[in-house]
């Protein structure tokens, strides 16, 4: 079984974000016999790799992180989260959904493709085949793919198809693929007043009494109603903060940091101006500093949707929902220069935690999944 050995290679390499302990090296030397160009791009500590199998015609990528998550305690792992093991039809191993899995079916699925329609790097070849992976998404993903895009973008090189590798279903594979992601916007919000004592407070401005009202109105607010493709956007208060500690001195300044998760129906713009005329209506005097984590993005119906519908239709036997809720990803950065981009991968309820699995028998009807989806793009 290619897909396992090849799982089990990578799941054996620590690549606790930002390292990548020797993982892209292993996929480029995968990938350099079956004719991929192979180009590093790290920056910043960060490893990151464009491979490209033929030069010419329409692009179809598959990206992704050879990253993960810190183990936590290991004595609660049943075995050690670095040595993959398979127990009960299970491949267990940190990494092993989060998602080294998928990219050990991409790299079978890309090799049986190659083979099978005798692929060359001829100059006149229709389609490329392509692949972004980072050892940075996990953690600050500031030199990873985004990296890879503005190098790509410079020289004007443009992905036509992607498929994220994420893992994206929820309790059968093939059952949830994400074609679109909501934006992320925070703000740290700092409301002044007069710091004094309790007692005496006609001499002292409370900022807590001041920011209550606008706060439980910016909390009640529906921002918009969403639209066919994504929830309505979400408001919420993850920090505040006031006071000295004392129970006798009314706080000075009170801070806020709240986040949006916002639709494709608002715009940043849009929530800033009205957060703004929200706080001044209330009189307040306030600093305010913005922070788009991440810009929306939605892939419409088109030919990459219909092909991944058809792969997971074939292979599997369901019908594949399209879903656009979850945190963001790195397909936000590679929205800008993909107009057709979809996260596929394995279930997702073991990412992140103790004992980290994926089943064994999922790992084959993924690499077809790729496989049938990349060799149906060709078609068309
Ligand atoms: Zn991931």
């Amino acid at each position: 079984m290619p897909v396992l050995e090849k799982a089990r290679a990578l799941i054996a390499r620590p690549s606790v974000t930002p390292e990548d302990a020797g993982c892209l090296d292993l996929i480029a030397s995968w990938l350099i016999p079956l004719g991929f160009h192979i180009e590093r791009m790290d920056a910043g500590g960060v490893s990151n790799l464009w491979a490209r199998h033929g030069t010419t015609g329409r692009v179809i990528c598959f990206a992704g992180h050879t990253d993960v998550v810190p183990t936590g305690p290991l004595e609660q792992w049943t075995s050690p989260p670095f040595d993959p093991t398979v127990r009960d039809g299970y491949l267990y191993g940190r990494g092993a959904a989060d998602m080294k899995s998928s990219i050990a079916a991409c790299v079978v699925a890309m090799e049986r493709l190659i083979n099978r329609r005798g692929l060359a790097n001829a100059a006149s070849a229709e389609f490329s085949l392509a692949l972004l992976l980072t050892s940075d998404e996990e953690g600050d993903a500031v030199d990873g793919t985004v990296r890879v895009v503005e190098a790509l973008r410079a020289r004007n090189e443009a992905i036509d198809y992607c498929i994220v590798g994420e893992p994206t279903c929820v309790s059968r594979l093939g059952d949830t693929m994400k074609n679109g992601r909501r934006g992320s916007l925070s703000a740290s919000l700092t409301i002044k007043g007069v710091q004094g004592h309790v007692a005496y407070p006609q001499l002292a401005k409370n900022p807590v009494h001041l920011a209550a009202p606008a706060l439980g109105e910016l909390a009640a607010t529906t921002w918009d109603t969403g639209n066919e493709h994504f929830p309505p956007t979400s408001f919420q208060i993850s920090n505040a903060h006031a006071g000295t500690g004392a129970g006798n001195v009314v706080p000075g300044s009170f801070e806020i940091m709240f986040n949006f998760r916002f639709s494709t129906a608002s715009t940043v713009e849009g929530l800033q101006s009205r957060v703004h005329a929200l706080l001044d209506r209330h009189q307040l005097d306030y600093e305010i500093r913005w922070t788009l984590g991440a810009k929306p993005f939605l892939t419409q119906r088109g030919d990459l949707c219909a092909a991944l519908t058809d792969a997971v239709a074939t292979e599997v036997g369901i019908a594949v929902e399209p879903s656009t809720t979850g945190g963001t990803s790195d397909g936000r950065f590679i929205a800008d220069i993909c107009t057709q981009l979809v996260e596929f991968g394995p279930i997702n309820a073991s990412i992140h935690k103790i004992d980290e699995c994926i089943a064994v028998a999922d790992l084959e009807p993924l690499a077809r999944i790729y496989e049938h989806t990349f060799d149906r793009l060709m078609t068309n």
